[in-house]
């Protein structure tokens, strides 16, 4: 099958989770399955080249599972965006707005090399403020957004539109 079919056969929709009307989308069954997990890294792979990036940028939590492989797949390095107070070290530090408060992301200022191509990963594209604020760090960082990929984005959120001109890579849109 397509990739976009293997997505869609191994996510599980978890009603209420984490609060009371949010369906949230379980993508676990796709990484735990090792000949799915290689298809959607190889894809990943695949759909950018590996020539079109120098490091690959992960978002905590489950972005870091897909960075983590498609660096070693690709003998690159990984670099993670964390939630607030994680890192250790001097960061850049960005804010957006959540459906009810805010959300902080972080890098260390000397994540990158100045102008290397950073591949970024997370595994759900839902209103685009994470992804937004991953993407602004990543240049404040001095690197260069060579792609953005989620193994699934949710259209009916608009994130895609959020991050215009940035163009992000689906293997499924629902
Ligand atoms: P956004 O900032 O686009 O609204 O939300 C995307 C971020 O929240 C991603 O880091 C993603 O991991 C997480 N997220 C939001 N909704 C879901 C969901 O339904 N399933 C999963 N697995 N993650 C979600």
């Amino acid at each position: 099958p397509g990739v976009a079919q293997l997505v869609a056969s191994r996510v599980l929709d978890v009603p209420d989770f984490p609060k009371p009307g949010i369906v949230f989308k379980d993508l676990m069954p796709l990484f735990s399955d090792g000949d799915v997990f290689r298809q959607v890294i190889d894809e990943i792979i695949k759909h950018h080249g590996a020539d079109s990036f120098d490091v690959v940028a992960g978002v905590e939590a489950r972005g870091f599972i897909l960075a983590a492989a498609v660096a070693y797949a690709t003998g690159k390095g990984v670099v993670p965006i964390r939630k607030a107070g994680k890192l250790p070290r001097a960061v850049f530090s960005c804010s957006y707005a959540l459906e009810y408060g805010e959300a902080t992301l972080e890098v260390h200022q000397d994540a990158f090399i100045a102008g290397q191509r950073v591949l970024v990963l997370d595994d759900v594209l839902a209103t685009g403020g994470t992804a937004g604020a991953a993407l602004d760090l990543v240049e404040q960082a001095g690197g260069t957004i060579s792609g953005f990929t989620v193994p699934l984005e949710l259209s009916f959120l608009n994130g895609r539109d959020r991050l215009t001109p940035r163009t992000v890579h689906a293997m499924l849109t629902v």
